[in-house]
């Protein structure tokens, strides 16, 4: 039989154990480890059934037991002191604080987040950077509001029939058994927001609060009685539907979200953001609705752009055009034409997100287009992804060469304590008194080779327990009743070179290309001296029946006799599993097609823990691989088709396995230490952990977006808007005059006819700027190697001042050193300028000397 209602009594603490209750709920303890030891020590047993969550064990524990804590001294005690300790880290000044010019809070958008098991608003790597970028904003003392959705089954689970085939399941979470609170009016009455819908209909939203140590996040919640059964299940589940269903997640995140901060902020006095962030297009509609704020002040929708753009950065996250949401156009034009964004036309709306460009689709709406234009600044996540970025991008800014076009990169990175191992947090407590494990000397002889191997064959034996349970407790599920198959004793083995694979499933991330050789791999799994093992995990998106294909293919290949015990399939990859996943393998393998990942996380985790990487050489690995880390799978880019590329990188694969992976890891010195792989794993933990965590990375977001951004709004805001208003106006001049600015000719001299390293070109431009001033414009001379096509390369660019003989047309001149031999190549060009541009290329102007 099935309930029809399901609710979660929350225990009743004894009244000495009611720090309990703070501790439990501040998500800061899924990345405590003393906060996690001291509730792990209220039941060892409940801890690990209730997947180390404190809520629910809390739930499960005996009245008994907690009256026997209640009278331990020693317990209460320390947690005490732990509930002190939380105390001091919620309110003491940390590294932003010391900051200045720093904007009092920065609004956070995204439409997952990762943070723990416990609360699964994730699918992939895009929600664990979320959550891993809030965690890392609290450790730094950054004052981010995080705005999310709160999805009633969050993303699926994932179980394996026994053909192979996935299936999913969407377990409904219970919130009152989640670290989750009602933001309440001070009338203790839900807090709600509202959208207005087509036809006069409404949908309403109650918002839940999240403490992620210092960070507050809301997530908007449909499912409550003032909405229709159909629009309660707006949130139902991430990425559950497509089309309507999707934009109403995205219309409710984006607008609905920025009416949460408002009563947020309103009922707690909160400082409201000085920027809004919004992770990848799906957010895209925050802006719309800041628009028709200011717009409700007397501002225009182009002057109210201009304010929203200072304050706006915009984060894309995939080179993937699947990957990017678009929408019809009339499905936008219908959602736009009601009271949704009070005084905002929809002409206005679908003019920023249409297709309306060289190679677009002028029926489809772009949310990735729009968010490029609501936000002046612009990045992708690493650097070759935010060159891939100013390529894909690129028509936006058509008249510039790529890497003008004003998307910069901010390298993503993961959260250290959340994804360091506790026995290598330990480990670096113990020998070096400091458990942060970035911030100690590994190459320190402090710590000796065997130590470390021995950390390291610990992790490994952890994975290998925990991927027999799973395997177990998955067999458990499938054959209910009937016991465990002998050979799952012996499966995997803690001794072997243990290479580790998962991920999300879609094509280009190409989970089988190790099965393009099955011989070989057997070769390699069964080696008599040197055999390797695979740890496998991945979803594929639910409706991805390719990918589901792909799973079923190797789930069929591991389950072969031969290879059974060295090859495993683990369902249900989730932030559990992949804590013990990391730091368990010797060497974590991706192997996507080159440029089409754009950082790639997963084997930054691994690395943090002294894992070696194998990776094609995409995402963060293209610029992090030093030949020391790990390995790189060369890129058959230029094999002639599809086939060919996976046959050949595939056989990279399996020579760098056989010839230098498994050779290092098995040769041995006396004491059965593999010393030369030790010194790749302390190479490793030194050189990298610094750079691929979190803590850099939003330290690069606070110091080259949000400050600036947070600098530019409060300029455009100042004297009632006034600088909004003449920006606007600016650009309509400038656009309108552009087609007719050109560069008449230019004049060069000062060199003979034989141009000598140290001589100085001096050049004159003439342009008529179509009734512009010079002030308008910037003139420069940009200048480089010419190849013989004429293409510059190696540029640099001098500005050309105006004349004092200047009319119309206008002459600018200036001088530029010729301080390289060899091939030499300039022109001049003009772009708009103006203070309160962030870029030349904003105004996608530019007229070229030809
Ligand atoms: C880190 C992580 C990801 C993302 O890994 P990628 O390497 O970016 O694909 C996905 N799922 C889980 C559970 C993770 O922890």
């Amino acid at each position: 039989m099935k309930a029809i209602r399901r609710f979660t009594v929350r225990t009743v603490l004894p009244e000495r154990l009611g720090m309990l209750e703070e501790l439990a709920t501040n998500l800061r303890r899924s990345w405590h480890q003393p906060t996690r030891q001291l509730f792990r020590s209220i039941d060892p047993e409940l801890w690990e059934l209730t997947s180390h969550d404190p809520v629910a064990m809390l739930g499960a524990v005996d009245s008994e037991r907690l009256e026997q804590l209640a009278s331990d001294d020693t317990f209460v005690g320390a947690a005490t002191e732990l509930r002190d300790e939380l105390h001091t880290y919620l309110s003491e000044p940390r590294w932003y604080q010391s900051l200045t010019d720093a904007p009092a809070s920065i609004a956070y958008f995204s439409p997952e987040f990762g943070i723990a098991a416990a609360l699964p608003q994730y699918s992939g790597g895009l929600g664990i950077l979320a959550g891993d970028h809030l965690k890392a904003a609290s450790d730094l003392g950054v004052p981010i509001i995080g705005v999310g959705l709160f999805y009633r089954a969050g993303y699926f689970r994932q179980a394996i029939s026994r053909e192979g085939w996935q299936l999913e399941s969407y377990p409904v979470l219970d919130p009152d058994g989640l670290p989750l609170s009602v933001l309440r009016n001070p009338d203790g009455s839900a807090a709600q927001v509202v959208l207005a819908l087509p036809d006069g209909g409404a949908l309403y939203a109650r918002i839940w609060q999240v403490a992620v140590g210092r960070i507050t996040l809301l997530l908007l919640d449909t499912d409550i009685p003032e909405n229709s059964e159909q629009l309660r299940t707006v949130t139902d589940r991430l990425y559950g539907g497509g089309g309507e269903h999707r934009l109403l997640q995205e219309l409710l995140l984006g607008i609905g979200g920025v009416r949460a901060i408002k009563v947020y902020t309103d009922l707690t006095g909160v400082a409201s953001p000085g920027v809004f962030h919004t992770n990848e297009g799906h957010a895209g509609f925050l802006g719309l609705e800041r628009i028709s704020d200011l717009i409700g002040q007397g501002l225009s929708f182009a002057e109210a752009l201009q304010v929203v753009r200072a304050g706006t950065v915009f984060t894309t996250h995939t080179p993937v055009p699947a990957g990017i949401d678009r929408f019809e156009v009339p499905l936008i034009e219908r959602y736009m034409s009601t009271d949704l964004l009070p005084g905002v036309d929809a002409a206005d709306v679908l003019a920023l997100g249409t297709e309306n460009y060289e190679g677009g689709d002028p029926s489809k709406f772009n949310m990735a287009v729009m968010g490029l234009r609501l936000a002046q600044r612009a990045n992708g996540v690493s650097q070759l992804h935010g060159e891939v970025s100013r390529e894909m991008f690129g028509v936006l800014w058509p008249e510039f060469d790529p890497e003008d076009v004003p998307i910069t990169s901010v390298t993503n990175g993961v959260h250290a304590p959340t994804w360091t191992d506790p026995l290598l947090t330990s480990f670096a407590a113990e020998k070096f008194g400091n458990p942060d494990t970035t911030s100690v000397d590994w190459m320190s002889e402090v710590v000796s080779d065997a130590d470390l191997w021995a950390i390291r064959g610990r992790m490994r034996d952890q994975l290998v327990r925990d991927a027999r349970r799973r395997v177990s407790l998955a067999w458990q599920e499938q054959n209910p009743g009937v016991g465990d198959p002998a050979w799952f004793s012996e499966l995997l083995d803690p001794e072997i070179l243990t290479i580790g694979f998962a991920r999300r499933v879609p094509t280009y991330k190409r989970l089988t290309l190790m099965l393009q050789d099955q011989d070989r791999l057997r070769a390699l799994l069964t080696h008599p001296e040197r055999p390797i093992q695979l740890v496998i995990a991945g979803k594929s998106h639910p409706a991805d029946d390719e990918g589901k294909r792909l799973i079923r293919r190797l789930v069929e290949f591991a389950s072969e006799p031969e290879v059974r015990k060295r090859i495993v399939f683990l369902p249900n990859y989730d932030i559990g599993m992949a804590k013990t996943l990391y730091p368990g393998t010797d060497v974590w393998l991706n192997n996507p097609l080159r440029p089409l990942e754009a950082c790639g996380t997963s084997g930054m985790k691994a690395a943090l823990n002294g894992s070696l990487n194998l990776s094609i050489l995409d995402g963060w690995w293209a610029e992090f691989y030093d030949e020391e880390n790990g390995w790189a799978i060369p890129s058959a880019d230029s094999a002639g088709d599809g086939a060919e590329r996976d046959k050949l990188e595939a056989e990279s694969l399996y020579d760098l396995i056989e010839h230098q992976i498994a050779p290092r890891f098995y040769d041995r010195n006396a004491d059965d230490v593999p010393t030369r792989w030790v010194e790749s794993i302390r190479h490793t933990l030194a050189t990298l952990s610094p750079e691929l965590s979190a803590d850099r990375m939003v330290k690069e977001y606070v110091e080259r977006l949000y400050i600036p951004a947070a600098r530019a709004e409060r300029e455009i805001e100042a004297k009632g808007y006034q600088p909004a208003r003449e920006l606007a106006a600016w650009k309509a001049r400038v656009t309108d005059a552009w087609p007719g600015v050109h560069v008449a000719h230019v004049e060069s001299g000062g060199v003979d006819s034989v141009p000598q390293l140290g001589d100085e070109l001096h050049l004159r431009a003439t342009v008529d700027l179509a009734g512009l001033t010079p002030d308008d414009v910037l003139v420069e001379v940009v200048y480089g190697r010419a190849q013989a096509s004429d293409r510059l390369v190696s540029v640099s660019r001098r500005e050309l001042r105006v004349t004092e003989e200047s009319g119309s047309p206008a002459v600018f001149a200036g001088t530029v050193p010729l301080e390289r031999s060899g091939s030499f190549g300039y022109t001049v060009r003009v772009v708009p300028k103006h203070p309160l541009l962030a870029s030349d290329a904003e105004l996608g102007l530019v007229a070229v000397a030809v």
